[in-house]
């Protein structure tokens, strides 16, 4: 199982989860790209099934009119994608990468694939849905 807890680069944002995630996704849309330079490889988390520490370190910016991209203000690591507005205000997407112990959660799908940079292509067997498959 998967731990609670993670933190970014230099330690100066951590947090603890509520619970232990059990799956992550990948978001191959052009802004995750260019935010953390691959991929955005995240897990969902209710807006209030997380703590932090080091808040004062955290930066945001409004990326799109629903929602927000934050990294550490001292290292640059990416934190989270976090929902403002609509039915999952505070909802969060956290890096997987942040965690302390990821190591057995699924890899559980793909989105926005139509816009993926092929040299990025994951191994295995996993739903992988375009944009429209998305939305629609
Ligand atoms: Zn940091
Ligand atoms: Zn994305």
């Amino acid at each position: 199982m998967a731990g609670t807890t993670g933190q970014c680069m230099c330690g100066a944002v951590r947090f603890t989860l509520a619970e232990p995630p059990v799956r992550f996704g990948a978001c191959h849309c052009e802004m995750c790209r260019r935010w953390t330079g691959s991929a955005f490889m995240d897990f969902d988390v209710p807006a209030t099934g997380v703590t932090w520490q080091g808040e004062a370190q955290i930066r945001a910016l409004q990326s799109s009119e629903k929602a927000e991209r934050t990294w550490c203000g001292r290292c640059g690591s990416t934190l989270y994608y976090r929902v403002r507005g609509g039915p999952h205000d505070g909802a969060y997407s956290i890096s997987v990468g942040l965690l302390d112990d990821a190591s057995d959660l699924d890899f559980e799908r793909e989105i926005f694939v139509d816009t993926m940079t092929g040299c990025f292509a994951y191994a295995g067997d996993r739903p992988r849905l375009t944009e429209s498959e998305l939305k629609g």
